[in-house]
């Protein structure tokens, strides 16, 4: 548990505006505790969820007033725990595009492929959802800045957003991170700390952090209102479907919370009464380099064992310990969804699959998602009747590392003349009409 000292530094930012949050409950035991900073049950130290007055919710949150909201992910703020006026001082992420990929639906054999284009945020990742929610509590908790252990994506995301309001930041990454990340997080202005070891270090380094100094590490002491801003990815998809649920949808999975926040999304919208109560199959995609939960979910184990070491090309997806891991697992088997864990190579071609029939270049953890579609399409667990949604959750021109090898292919040398060329247009060359 972790409760911090209120320390004020910016008084005038604080926002009273309104928000439908009930309580913080422990997800474990159903204890109630006020919604402050705190991430943990003082009685079982299970994680703490924000549950809303659905009841009042409902009042207001038709499928009207959403579509009358702002483009971005606080059209959803009545079950959100941050204010929209706070909230929209920052990039506003969110409604990013649904794209309807019919090249490669025929391609892999699925009646309708459907993708969740998270490529298009602010810091080209889905990360910016929860980093906008987390971000403005560090306004109302007082607190003195902001913080986060990461895999790369989150530091962008955190440097980027607290350069908007104005605030410190200060970001904890595994030595090794990707160089795209690691500078676009520079530029933003946050001091990065390059930790000696693994995320996992970075993470229970970050843990002391927050407590001595009251900074508001949003994947970390302000962690059950990360989460909120991440299940706006599956709402989005619902309203962009026209209030329809796909039959399944591949989530990656580091921590597992994405995958978490997924379920919790649509099981509110289901309460509140805006979708109908359907079952979509949560499916989780993990590199076998970091395979936490995957491997449980395979093995039929009911443990989670940690990966000490991961070795993967998708380092977003790199937690070795994974925080959400036993929640996600439960989500996967009993929404009737499976999880699994493609290899680096498989994640490369996923890449190129993604790339070369729809345009979309998403970074290692994308190439995870489509590898897996391709393997569970091929062993016919998903069958060719299904609507199925992949949520690609980063952009790949941050991650290049490990195609500079060839695998995306090589360009030609021509000097600098047309001689001797011809051959090359002929043998590529294809009509368009
Ligand atoms: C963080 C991240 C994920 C999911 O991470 P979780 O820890 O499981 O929530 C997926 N894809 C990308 C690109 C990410 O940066
Ligand atoms: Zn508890």
């Amino acid at each position: 548990m972790i409760v911090l000292k209120m320390t004020a530094f910016n008084e005038t930012a604080y926002s009273s505006e309104m928000t439908f949050v009930d309580a913080l409950v422990c997800k474990e035991c159903g204890k109630r505790f006020p919604p402050g900073i705190r991430n943990a049950c003082d009685e079982c130290f299970a994680p703490l969820e924000v549950r809303y007055s659905i009841e009042s919710v409902r009042e207001i949150f038709s499928r009207k007033f959403i579509a009358s909201g702002p483009q971005s992910i606080w059209r959803y703020w009545p079950v959100l725990p941050a204010g929209r006026f706070e909230g929209e001082k920052g990039l506003n992420p969110g409604m990013t595009p649904l794209r309807d990929c019919r090249n490669l639906a025929k391609k892999l054999g699925v009646k309708r492929l459907l993708v969740k284009d998270d490529t298009v945020n602010p810091t080209y990742s889905f990360k910016d959802r929860p980093v906008a929610v987390s971000i403005s509590k560090i306004f109302e908790f007082g607190l003195n800045g902001a913080g986060c252990a990461s895999t790369g994506n989150l530091a962008g995301a955190t440097a980027a957003a607290s350069a908007k309001y104005g605030i410190p930041c200060y970001v904890l990454i595994p030595s090794g991170t990707d160089r795209g990340k690691v500078i676009s997080a520079l530029a933003y202005g946050a001091t990065v700390l390059e930790v000696n070891g693994t995320y996992d270090d970075a993470n229970r380094l970050s843990n002391l952090i927050a407590d001595r100094h009251s900074i508001g590490f949003v994947n970390i002491n302000l962690r059950p209102y990360y989460v909120e801003g991440s299940k706006t990815i599956a709402m989005e998809t619902v309203e962009q479907l026209g209030w329809d649920t796909p039959d399944s949808v591949i989530v990656p999975m580091g921590s597992g919370a994405l995958l978490t926040a997924v379920s919790k999304g649509l099981e509110e919208l289901k309460e509140i009464g805006l979708i109908p109560d359907s079952e979509v199959q949560i499916c989780g995609a993990q590199p076998s380099g970091c395979s936490t939960i995957a491997a449980a979910y395979i093995s039929g184990r009911d443990s989670i064992i940690p990966v000490e070491k991961p070795e993967t090309v998708a380092e977003s997806l790199a937690i070795g310990d994974p925080a959400s891991g036993y929640e996600a697992l439960s989500i996967i088997r009993k929404s009737g969804g499976f999880a699994d864990a493609p290899e680096d190579s498989e994640i490369v071609e996923g890449q190129l699959l993604l790339a070369r029939h729809e345009g979309i270049f998403a970074e290692p953890a994308g190439g995870t998602v489509i590898a897996s579609l391709k393997r569970k399409i091929e062993d016919g667990t998903i069958s060719n009747d299904q609507t199925v949604v992949c949520l690609i959750t980063g952009n790949g021109l941050k991650t290049l590392r490990h195609l500079e090898d060839g695998s995306a292919g090589k360009t030609v040398s021509i000097g600098n003349s047309i001689q001797g060329l011809d051959g090359l247009f002929e043998s590529n060359g294809r009509r368009v009409n």
